[in-house]
């Protein structure tokens, strides 16, 4: 039995209904639900390269492509290229006219090249000249449908720029006519063409000619005939690009190897990632792209009870086998815990939402980069129907806080008991039973569902306000392998 991790065999209901191990999790300490990576915001906090680990604003990111401006990937296998350096025998000049050669006698000098320690692809396979410094300065190709692609950014960008303003309009219309709306442009005098600069749009008129002078593209039905010696000549595929590599390089799509020209490298980036129910971030990772270490990470893992299959008997249908579950607490504080079945979990009290304030709504109007209407989750009822039954018992368990000390210890305590097996610091041993309906299949697969409910002192109120104990719930569904026949 895979014991260490269990990705599959012990999945969570998020709070959207997705099932997901415990270590995908994230847990607000706000709303003190369970989220995961579909129904929270991710937001790109900062780009950098993963190679020399330069980091940048988005907007030189940007302007930069998303590439690195020094660091390259191999054309041929992708790994990243290193520059090595050579001496160069400076070149003899001869001197004609005058009959008599001179040789200047120079200091070599290092040049560099670069390099793929994978598959000794070099910058010189292709004809790429040596550099004299080792940082930078590789000769870039210019694409040669830049215009044409920059054509159609301006394009799409104005007529982006176009629904925004006609949004904009139509919010405007709508809070005129409710007579609440004090309109910004009369109280300080700032024009509709400020307003847009502030947010970052150029004026109308230049949106509108953008479109105007744009030339759609034609399609056409007459394509060029293959030139003859695609029928006569004989293929060496050494010679030929693969099709991953033509289209790692999009703007050239060599077909030849000799075309092949170093990649600049992808720029990764730091994500962090925020509740979008109440705003607040989930993680958010440091700055420094040399740091793996987060300013904010609350991770389910962290905060809710964690539980692991140790063992099981074989589900056979009609028959009652044994489970045995180790449960764990990982805060830092006394957990009580009690086993129930999902159906008996609480409905939680209905939110009612806050209605937007008219500021808000203004802020949001002139804030048109910032589209929320995807915020809305798409909620699933997860499958918690299964053939097996867990027997809960009736107790309320408690776990010790946890101690990172205890983790050396050897010496469990075995209490004499039906349903605690051991326990040791924060972690105990359940001995539970599983009762299998006679209708289960042979061969399909056995899951058993189980809810806890758990007290979780939220160390970290908001405001004010001293620390909280709640009473919080979380189901999981267990993977029990296949029913036996
Ligand atoms: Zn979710
Ligand atoms: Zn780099
Ligand atoms: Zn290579
Ligand atoms: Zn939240």
């Amino acid at each position: 039995m895979a014991y260490l991790t269990q990705p599959d065999y012990v999945k969570y209901v998020c709070s959207c209904g997705q099932l997901k191990p415990i270590t995908n999790l994230y847990f607000c300490r706000h709303c003190l639900q369970i989220r995961c990576a579909f129904c929270i915001c991710h937001e790109v906090d900062s780009h950098y390269c993963a190679n020399c680990l330069e980091n940048m604003p988005s907007s030189e990111a940007r302007l930069k492509k998303n590439r690195c401006s020094s660091c390259f990937d191999c054309p041929s296998c992708f790994h990243t290229l290193s520059t090595r350096a050579t001496l160069a025998q400076p070149r003899q000049s001869t001197e004609q006219g005058s009959g008599d050669t001179k040789v200047e006698n120079k200091q070599p000098k290092k040049m560099y090249y670069l390099s793929c320690f994978n598959c000794r692809w070099t910058s010189r396979d292709v004809g790429i000249p040596d550099q004299p410094v080792a940082s930078g300065g590789w000769p870039e190709r210019a694409n040669p449908y830049a215009t044409r692609v920059n054509q159609l950014l301006d394009y799409y960008k104005a007529i982006a720029q176009q629904e925004k303003q006609e949004k904009l309009d139509r919010e405007r219309k709508k809070f005129a006519i409710r007579g609440k709306y004090i309109t910004l442009t009369d109280k300080t005098g700032l024009t509709g063409a400020m307003a847009r600069n502030i947010a970052g749009l150029p004026s109308s008129e230049s949106s509108s000619s953008a479109i105007a002078s744009f030339t759609p593209s034609q399609a056409s039905e007459e394509v060029e005939e293959l030139p003859e010696e695609f029928y006569t000549k004989e293929l060496n595929l050494n010679q030929i690009t693969s099709m991953p590599q033509r289209l790692a390089s999009p703007e050239w799509q060599p077909t030849h190897v000799s075309r092949l020209h170093p990649i600049a490298k992808l720029l990764s980036v730091k994500r962090s990632q925020r509740c979008r129910v109440c705003d607040h971030n989930l993680t958010k990772p440091e700055y420094n792209p040399g740091s793996i270490k987060f300013k904010i990470e609350l991770l389910a893992f962290y905060h809710v009870p964690e539980v692991k299959i140790i063992s099981y008997e074989p589900i056979k249908p009609g028959c009652t086998s044994a489970l045995l579950l180790k449960l764990t607490n990982p805060t830092g504080h006394e957990m009580q815990i009690r086993l129930m079945q999902p159906e008996d979990i609480p409905e939680p009290e209905e939110r009612v939402d806050e209605p937007k304030s008219i500021e808000k709504s203004l802020e949001k109007s002139l804030n048109l980069e910032k589209d929320t209407s995807w915020y809305e989750t798409v909620k699933r009822k997860p499958i918690l129907l299964t053939e097996c039954r867990i027997t809960i018992p009736d107790v309320t368990l408690t776990l010790a806080q946890r101690d990172d000390a205890a983790e050396y210890d050897d010496d469990a305590t075995h209490d004499a008991n039906d349903i605690i097996l051991w326990r040791k610091s924060n972690k105990l041993a359940l001995r539970l039973q599983v009762v299998t309906s006679g209708e289960a299949q042979a061969g399909a697969a056995a899951g058993a569902v189980l809810a806890l409910q758990y007290r979780y002192r939220n160390a970290v109120p908001p405001a004010a306000q001293p620390p909280r104990d709640h009473t919080l719930h979380a189901a999981l569904r267990l993977h029990l392998g296949p029913v036996c026949g």
